[in-house]
């Protein structure tokens, strides 16, 4: 079953421009902005612009051009940070901490990130 995508989400709001962000990539697909409450001192959150609750729904659902472009844009970015070391995390259902239902891809880096839980 599909979920149903909730249009007042944070992410949609920023989206429309109703909430600020700190951009830091944004093409007519993709947008990337910092994080509001880093876990490390980059954190950078990647969103499509086309609306999908989660990783599931995104791979599912979009078309390839559009999954192949966002993987794209998140190396690209990671490029651009000029780190070699970074993590890449998408939590896909609320169980799993996702508290968002917008699909993002978190980037992590700066910081030693230790073993992942
Ligand atoms: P999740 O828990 O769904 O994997 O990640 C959601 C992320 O969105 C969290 O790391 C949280 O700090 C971030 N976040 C929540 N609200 C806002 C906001 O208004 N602006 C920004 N830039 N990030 C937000």
């Amino acid at each position: 079953m599909k979920a149903i995508y909730d249009k007042q989400n944070v992410f949609a709001k920023i989206l429309k421009g109703e909430i600020p962000c700190k951009k830091v990539y944004e093409d007519e697909h993709v947008l990337a902005f910092n994080d509001i409450h880093p876990d490390a001192p980059t954190h950078i959150l990647v969103i499509p612009k086309n609306q999908y609750t989660c990783f599931s729904d995104f791979t599912q659902n979009a078309s390839e051009e559009e999954i192949g472009t966002f993987f794209k844009v998140v190396g690209s970015i990671t490029k651009q940070l000029k780190v070699d070391d970074f993590r890449l995390v998408t939590n896909n259902g609320a169980k799993s901490g996702q508290s968002v239902f917008h699909f993002h891809m978190h980037i992590l880096s700066g910081k030693p990130l230790g073993k992942f839980n």
